[in-house]
């Protein structure tokens, strides 16, 4: 299948930043898709306002894949949910591709823990259901639905019911019905978690393969997890929430990875060895 977007131009050029002829014009991997500047979240509690998240700056730019790195509780949900505009911040912007989000964000789609899935609803409805609601017409619908059911691994499970599916299958609809819009942004909340290590494993996998070979709807993704493994093997880079004083999210931590990868493979297992 073939989806419009990719990922990174077939042949990216390596010039170091501060050494090319044009840094101060953007180049098309630097444009910048989601940005936070001084969020700030806090639930209403018994006790009074819990603050969540203050003063997140976050970036994040096409063609990067971004963890979300953080324990149980310290916000990483949250902040997701400010970026994709599912809830306003106390204080402070969230801007998609420059413009302040008033509602739902039109360049993201969201992949969760538990599926999510509609138990009533086959897995080719499920994956439609983001189409539908963007008025997509029927016919679009389906040719839409059935390239990204192919694209994610599930061919001719488009008829099955989810309760007729493994755990590792029904996160693929999850990643299916997110990665059929299209979207910009692709965001997942801890979208293994809840899977066995193998399957898990597996399906970490197969997405990187997919995300290097351009094949990917989407430019960026932002992916929150708690294990610490998964964010360095996946992503470019990792924002850490951090939680001192507990409970009190201050600040985050950003760590730039070279993913092993994207290294000489040859140069790599020399430095290994
Ligand atoms: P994480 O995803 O990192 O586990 P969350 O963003 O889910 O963290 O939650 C951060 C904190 O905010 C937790 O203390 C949680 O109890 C609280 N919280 C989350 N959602 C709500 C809500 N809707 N109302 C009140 N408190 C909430
Ligand atoms: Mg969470």
């Amino acid at each position: 299948m073939r989806f419009p977007f990719r990922r990174r131009p077939a042949e990216p050029t390596p010039v170091p930043r501060g050494d090319h002829p044009h840094d101060d014009a953007p180049r098309p991997d630097d444009e910048v898709l989601l940005e936070t500047v001084g969020l700030t979240k806090a639930y209403a509690g018994a006790a009074g306002e819990l603050p969540v998240l203050s003063g997140i700056d976050l970036t994040v730019r096409a063609g990067e894949i971004v963890a979300v790195l953080g324990r149980s509780g310290s916000g990483k949900s949250t902040l997701l949910r400010c970026l994709a505009g599912l809830i306003p911040p106390s204080s402070g912007t969230v801007r998609y591709r420059g413009t302040p989000l008033t509602g739902a964000n039109p360049g993201t789609a969201l992949v969760f823990q538990t599926f999510a899935l509609l138990p009533w609803l086959t897995v080719r409805q499920n994956v439609e259901l983001g189409l539908e609601a963007r008025g997509v017409p029927p016919r679009k619908r389906a040719r839409a639905a059935a390239q990204a059911i192919d694209l994610i691994g599930l061919t001719g499970f488009g008829s099955a019911y989810p309760k007729e599916l493994s755990g590792g299958m029904r996160q693929r609809v999850g990643f299916a019905r997110a990665l059929v819009v299209e979207p910009d942004v692709l965001m997942m909340d801890e979208p293994f978690s809840a899977l066995d290590v193998l399957t898990a494993e597996n399906l970490r996998g197969e997405l990187m393969e997919l995300w290097d070979s351009g094949q990917f709807p989407t430019r960026a993704v932002v992916l929150v997890t708690h294990n610490i493994e998964e964010a360095v093997l996946m992503a470019d880079r990792v924002v850490v929430l951090g939680a001192r004083p507990y409970g009190t999210i201050r600040e985050t931590v950003e760590v730039d990875l070279e993913r092993p990868r994207d290294r000489d493979s040859a140069a790599f297992d020399e430095r290994v060895d």
